[in-house]
């Protein structure tokens, strides 16, 4: 199963099953995505392979964190995959996947962090591109 950044200059394949998919609803997660919360799977590092442009591979590891980092395309700034502190995962970023990974998320992490303005996209209406005037 394939995944990229926003301009494509840098794609990877994970091999399923995953460990893992879950929302993290944490502040970090909230600032790195710019959303609400992030989409993540987790899969062992024996299942994920760099596919090109590992060239322009950034990552940031959050000095307080046991955890967090981040990993970005230095192009175009996209979210990817990155192993956390420690290297036992590989977090997946679902939104960079370029294929149906075939599960939804299991649970929500971290939601007493969750953003005072989270509502659930569900409820709100829905429109299948941009909405019509
Ligand atoms: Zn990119
Ligand atoms: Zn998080």
């Amino acid at each position: 199963m394939k995944g990229s950044c926003v301009c494509g200059k840098v794609t990877y394949e994970i091999t399923p099953p995953f460990k893992t998919f879950q929302y993290c609803h944490c502040s970090r997660c909230r600032k790195f995505t710019g959303g609400a919360q992030a989409p993540n799977l987790f899969v062992p590092p024996l299942q994920f392979q760099w596919l090109q442009g590992q060239e322009y591979l950034g990552r940031f590891e959050h000095p307080d964190a046991k955890y967090f980092a981040t990993c970005f395309c230095m192009n175009c700034g996209s979210s990817l995959p990155w192993a956390v502190q420690g290297g036992k995962n590989i977090v997946v970023p679902a939104g960079t996947l370029d294929e149906d990974p075939g599960i939804q998320p299991q649970q929500n992490i971290f939601w007493g962090s969750k953003a005072p303005w989270f509502n659930s996209p569900c409820d709100l209406p829905k429109h299948e591109e941009f909405p019509t005037k």
